[in-house]
């Protein structure tokens, strides 16, 4: 029994790739409403449905051609706050450039953070992703993915330092969670209503996070079993501030601390010494340790970055289940080094990848992350088995295992939401038969983007601007 073809559309393409299954040469998608009814050869479907079906699908059909059909990418890590900061200070290391990037964004009102946020989501939609995991340090970035119409988990960013403050810190934060999921914003209140936008807790990283506020993040996020959120031994400076000190870093909590509240009465030297005093880190472990220590890593726990990391810190992340947003352009950009991936790899940890902010990388294309990333782990680690296929999959499927979303998202079957990126190949001649390559090495241009079997990008350009 077929429902009201009219609610039905299909897709051709010269390649269908569902992610789950071999690619499928002159394949075709069918579409109804918000969902994935049938993924099929283009000669199945007069014999697979009645002529007086396909008379009608065909009526809605899209003829793509020298294209290929395939799960919409999904984006581990991006600051879609920080988007207008696009080459902001390029020359320099991580600590100088993440004190100019506050100190400017400190300046802005919220018009400013939304219009900054919406720039970045326009180009990760334009480039072929459908879902981002964002870290948000205002929220605002929940109201421009839900005007453009992605699917996120979005993270509201939670810091302190302080023990003794951490219960009135987590209060706080509480309030604001409430706040944004309340908002009286209608679009981003109806993609809230429908988990096409999740919210969820992101503690920054364990040099501005506390154990004690760890902890009340990792139990909440337990308890609602979400992704939490953090930066985990992104740059040699994190690890020598967790093991025993390192001045870099207290000048920027320093600076972080006086921009935040330019009222506070205590000195920058007063600020200082009081970092001294910290009695949770200091002890001779990685950041990693450092969480095992205090209990804190578990499997919801999505990593960003991950580049300082020794054989024991893999193992204890392989262990105890957390998953990695690997960010190779950005660790490269903050002069911050390569992630071990061919050992993260061999440990089994689950591992996607994420753009970070365009305030570290040129831009929020995951297919070009994926191009810098293989080849910066070939170069270094030629023995390494990264296919093209397999890259792909940590752009679809194992990203939404990771987020826990692969019974929605991530491949094309039937069943699953339509959200589907579609790229013309633009090759001359087709000098490649495998179609993963074609996207991972070739050159390709998306062309049309569908988030719950609705239109976001078509023929090039946004629906919603
Ligand atoms: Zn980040």
């Amino acid at each position: 029994m077929q429902s009201d073809p009219s609610d039905c559309r299909v897709l051709f393409a010269r390649w269908v790739l569902p992610m789950s299954s071999p690619p499928m040469r002159n394949a075709a998608v069918v579409i109804e409403n918000h969902t994935i009814t049938d993924v099929l050869y283009r000669d199945e479907l007069t014999y697979k449905y009645p002529p007086e079906y396909v008379e009608k699908l065909t009526e809605n059909a899209h003829e793509y051609g020298d294209a290929i059909i395939l799960p919409g990418l999904i984006n581990l890590h991006t600051h879609l706050d920080y988007s207008a900061l696009r080459c902001f200070d390029v020359e320099s290391g991580m600590f100088d450039w993440i004190c100019g990037l506050v100190a400017r964004a400190s300046e802005w009102k919220p018009e400013q953070w939304l219009a900054s946020a919406t720039y970045g989501v326009r180009e990760a939609a334009l480039s072929g992703t459908t879902c981002l995991v964002d870290s948000s340090f205002t929220g605002l970035s929940v109201h421009a993915i839900a005007r453009i119409g992605l699917r996120a988990i979005v993270g509201l960013e939670l810091f302190g330092l302080r023990d003794d403050e951490a219960s009135a810190v987590w209060g706080n934060w509480l309030t604001r969670f409430d706040k944004l999921k309340n908002t009286v914003e209608s679009v981003a209140r109806v993609a809230i209503a429908m988990e096409k936008i999740k919210l969820t807790v992101a503690p920054h990283a364990p040099y501005t996070v506390c154990p004690t506020l760890w902890l009340k993040a990792t139990t909440w996020a337990q308890e609602k079993n979400m992704p939490l959120l953090a930066h985990l031994s992104e740059s040699a400076e994190e690890c020598q501030w967790i093991m025993s000190s390192n001045r870099r870093i207290d000048e920027y909590l320093t600076h972080v601390k006086k921009l935040r509240d330019p009222n506070l009465a205590t000195t920058e030297s007063g600020i200082l010494e009081e970092l001294t005093h910290i009695r949770w880190k200091g002890r001779g472990l990685s950041p990693t340790r450092h969480l095992k220590n205090y209990g804190l890593l578990d499997e919801n726990l999505l990593a960003a970055h991950a580049v300082n990391l020794d054989d024991e810190d893999i193992g204890l992340l392989a262990e105890t289940r957390v998953k990695i947003a690997h960010c190779p352009r950005s660790n490269a950009r903050l002069r911050n080094g390569r992630a071990p991936l061919e050992r993260i790899i061999a440990a089994g940890i689950r591992f996607g990848l994420g753009t970070d902010g365009l305030g570290s990388n040129d831009d929020l294309n995951l297919l070009q992350e994926a191009r810098f990333a293989v080849d910066l782990h070939r170069s270094a680690a030629p023995d390494l088995k990264w296919t093209s296929a397999q890259i792909l999959s940590s752009l679809t499927t194992d990203a939404a295992r990771i987020l826990n979303l692969d019974q929605q998202i991530g491949s094309i079957e039937p069943g699953k939401l339509a959200d589907l990126a579609v790229f013309t190949i633009d090759h001359l001649e087709h000098c490649a038969d495998n179609p993963y390559d074609l996207l991972v090495h070739g050159k390709t241009t998306l062309s049309d983007l569908f988030v719950d079997g609705s239109a976001v990008v078509a023929a090039r350009e946004l629906v919603q601007h």
